[in-house]
């Protein structure tokens, strides 16, 4: 890392955001980089920002969609700041869509993780004026179509969207989601009138099993389909 020579201290106690000049503040060795970061936190350790470099690595190698979502936040110039939180206890992640800052659960350092963000950052370019006028109502409705986009993405044998629901409804959603992407080989630009009441079901049934993101808006899920629109392979 290049840093300009610092000025002579001018005994404010303002050192104008220089590193101090200890051994410790150095970095040994350049950090890598990935074309997504813009930084880190200073509270990301070495080996946390490796396993955030690997999960975004990860992230693009999966399936051309993420491959897609990653490559056009490359070529628009789409950066994220990275930290980490040890207090985070009943998430994976988190992102201030302001600073496009994502803050990981130091223990769930993963491609899911990460890439749950990421889809979030995408859902914020997709929407007309951005994502952040659902939070908090309609939060149910973006969290939900990041789980049914998982789903598809990830072949219907997940249906995490469903994770804690009856067997019956968990059935149910496999099947839909089996029917919507034909056996999973293709990906669904567009959901017919009755798929879309079948959508506003399981987005239902997500929030009952999520009460406290509040009641639905039924948005229709355009971030998926937009992504499958530009990036889908299938
Ligand atoms: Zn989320």
């Amino acid at each position: 890392m290049n840093v300009a020579s610092p000025p002579p201290d001018d005994g404010s106690g303002d050192d104008g955001g220089y590193p101090d000049p200890t051994p410790e503040a150095c970095p040994v060795d350049a950090p890598p980089t990935d074309s997504l970061v813009r930084n880190f936190c200073d509270s990301v350790n070495a080996s946390q920002q490796k396993e955030i470099l690997d999960a975004l690595s990860q992230f693009k190698a999966n399936n051309c969609v993420q491959a897609g979502i990653y490559s056009n936040f490359a070529n628009n110039g789409t950066k994220f700041t990275f930290c980490v939180s040890s207090t985070m206890l009943t998430k994976n992640a988190n992102i201030d869509l302001a600073t496009y800052t994502i803050t990981i659960n130091v223990n769930t350092i993963t491609t899911t993780a990460v890439g749950e963000e990421l889809f979030h950052a995408y859902q914020n370019s997709v929407y007309p004026n951005g994502t952040a006028q659902y939070n908090p109502t309609g939060r149910v409705d973006i969290e939900f179509e990041q789980a049914f986009w998982q789903d598809i993405i990830q072949t219907s044998v997940n249906a995490g969207a469903m994770n804690g629901a009856s067997q019956s409804d968990l059935d149910a959603y496999k099947i839909w989601i089996g029917s919507i992407t034909n056996g999973d080989t293709i990906y669904p630009r567009s959901l017919s009138a009755a798929d879309q009441t079948q959508y506003n079901h399981f987005l239902y049934l997500y929030y009952q099993l999520h009460p406290t993101m509040g009641t639905p808006i039924y948005l229709t899920p355009q971030a998926v389909f937009s992504s499958f629109i530009y990036f889908g392979c299938k």
